[in-house]
């Protein structure tokens, strides 16, 4: 079967969303809105590295969305749009229908449209997705903006997807599956935070990226972060290694003033916020757990460890 018929089966449908010009053509053609900026980032999964080489398609058309709409929200951005490389070892079409399914369920819950893309053969499964949204100028929240005396919070829970991971069939697998972008609340978050990233490589990596570039410190309150009632029921190390070092969450982590945590706190929000440590001034990664401070060594996600 040519490539072109898996594209007109699969991947062509008409646009939910304001798209001038969609698949079809050498290029797609969006029009910004006045005085936005464009924010744009890609994310590309490997099958046995990325997700088990189980994962059920509709999972994998799902993630490969939600793990670029997450880069998005963590930028404060409004997702408009995606474009999907597609490398498949054969045309399995029970895979295809399957994977386009939650590709598309992911973008309609998100408001986004699948604008174009690209797809060949290859011996590895490769899925990589290209997300483009807004911001109005000037709004996008970086990692660099982080303050000493900054609360540092967290969207829902934490160390879900890795315990997941662990637990093929517990429940929690669902949290690995079927991550949920944080968009609505990025998109809050825009005014209020200071910085800002979405947890993909474990808290404690992606936490120090914020540090870094913000040339600051952080103390963590061990026993506030929001986990899942089976990860109580462990060992507290167990339990750390999780939160700290399991990736995959695809929740949002960012740091706000006092002042502004307030605002926050008497807005609505989608999904709960909790305080989980400070910026401090002194450099580095420490935690307080029964009233002592305790230096912090995890380490998340690598790829090329
Ligand atoms: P070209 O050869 O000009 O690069 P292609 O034949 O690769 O164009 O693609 C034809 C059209 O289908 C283009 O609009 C392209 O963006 C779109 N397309 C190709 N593969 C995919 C895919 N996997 N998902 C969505 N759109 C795709
Ligand atoms: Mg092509």
């Amino acid at each position: 079967m040519a490539e072109f018929s898996i594209i007109d089966l699969y991947f062509k449908r008409t646009s939910k969303t304001d798209v001038s010009l969609g698949i079809g053509d050498d290029s797609a053609v969006i029009t910004p809105p006045t005085s936005q900026q464009l924010v744009i980032c890609a994310d590309t999964l490997v099958a046995g590295r990325h997700f088990p080489v189980d994962t059920s398609a509709h999972a994998i058309g799902w993630k490969s969305v939600a793990v670029n709409l997450s880069d998005l929200a963590a930028m404060g951005a409004k997702p408009h749009s995606i474009l999907l490389a597609l490398s498949l070892p054969t045309i399995d079409h029970d895979w295809l229908a399957g994977f386009s399914q939650g590709l598309f369920d992911c973008c309609d819950q998100f408001g986004v449209s699948l604008i174009g893309g690209d797809t060949t053969q290859s011996t590895q499964l490769t899925i990589s997705v290209t997300a483009l949204g807004w911001i109005e100028h000037g709004q996008a929240v970086t990692r660099a903006g982080a303050q000493v005396g900054d609360y540092i919070c967290v969207s829902g829970q934490i160390g879900d997807a890795a315990f997941g991971l662990q637990h093929l069939g517990h429940a929690l697998q669902k949290r690995l599956d079927y991550p949920t972008p944080r968009c609505l609340l990025g998109q809050q978050l825009k005014t209020v935070a200071s910085s800002m990233i979405d947890i993909s490589d474990g808290l404690a990596q992606d936490l120090g990226h914020i540090l870094k570039a913000s040339d600051v410190g952080a103390k963590l309150f061990l026993d506030q972060i929001p986990i899942d009632k089976s990860l109580k029921l462990l060992d507290k190390q167990q339990a750390w290694h999780y939160v700290l070092a399991g990736g995959d969450d695809y929740e949002l982590c960012f740091t706000i003033s006092p002042q502004n945590f307030e605002k926050l706190s008497r807005q609505q929000l989608d999904v709960p916020i909790t305080i989980i440590g400070e910026i401090t001034q002194q450099t580095g990664l420490l935690f307080e757990y029964m009233g002592e401070i305790h230096p912090l060594h995890v380490h998340g996600y690598q790829h090329f460890a």
